[in-house]
């Protein structure tokens, strides 16, 4: 957990786990199943659930919800596999519902 000391990190709404940080955003212009959502390049302490096909508004992915390894609240998914080649720089990303994390100092 060294790299969540001394700066600012975003953890798990309900548990206070620590699972990302500011510097692993990557866009914040995203809408999830909640609300609004930030796209990460990686995430810690989650673990990922069953890889399935969506239909989200860019098109098909492949995506797997993912949980807070803690309290196992879901936060949101990761692209696992784009369909449309034009959507491929999204695989391996991770969208996080703003709404199921808070940032701390
Ligand atoms: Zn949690």
């Amino acid at each position: 957990m060294a790299e969540f000391i001394g700066r600012p990190f975003f953890s798990c709404r309900s548990c206070r786990n620590p699972v990302a940080l500011p510097d692993d955003v990557l866009s914040k212009k995203f809408y999830a199943k909640w609300g609004p959502a930030y796209m990460f390049t990686n995430v810690t302490n989650v673990v990922t659930g069953r890889t399935q096909d969506r239909k989200l508004i860019t098109g098909v992915f492949a995506v797997a919800d993912i949980y807070c390894s803690n309290c196992h609240e879901e936060m949101g998914w990761k692209y696992v596999r784009a369909h449309d080649p034009k959507q491929k720089h999204k695989e391996g990303r991770f969208i996080v519902d703003l709404s199921k994390i808070v940032k701390e100092y």
